[in-house]
């Protein structure tokens, strides 16, 4: 694979590198959601959540800490958003698994999902039984 990232982990293509690590690397979003929003990409190569090894996962979750950190203290953001978008059905664009920290600043930019589902009666003990199930 030598997607977009690959090539900013090479430095075929520049980017705003914040951070590195042996397993990670974190730059800013070319197209900002606020300032600051940044991307924690793991070197090694996997797609999204589904295929990532968890020892890439954790270091991913332990760089976005850093990394959240500094741009609290940086823009002086109240808080962040941490997401992962997983899957084209779930708006990834690369395939390429990363993590977005998009700062916010007012409680109005706060990530919302945009519907709510409800549940009939007994409909999420059931779900959430064959979810229990199907864990590995
Ligand atoms: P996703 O929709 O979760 O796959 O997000 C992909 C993100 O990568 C988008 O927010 C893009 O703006 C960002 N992106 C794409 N190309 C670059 C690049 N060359 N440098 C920095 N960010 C990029």
């Amino acid at each position: 694979m030598n997607d977009i990232f690959d090539k900013i982990i090479s430095r075929e293509i520049p980017a705003d590198i914040v951070y590195e690590d042996d397993m990670t690397i974190a730059f800013l979003d070319i197209r900002p959601v606020r300032k600051g929003h940044t991307l924690i990409v793991p070197k090694k190569e996997c797609e999204n959540i589904f295929d990532a090894d968890p020892a890439v996962l954790a270091a991913m979750t332990i760089t976005a800490q850093k990394i959240a950190r500094a741009i609290m203290h940086t823009t002086e953001a109240k808080g962040v958003n941490l997401i992962m978008n997983n899957g084209h059905e779930a708006g990834q664009e690369v395939p390429h698994a990363h993590m977005h920290i998009i700062p916010r600043f007012a409680r109005s930019e706060a990530f919302n999902p945009p519907v709510h589902e409800t549940y009939e009666d007994g409909e999420s003990a059931v779900l959430a039984g064959h979810i229990k199930t199907a864990i590995a």
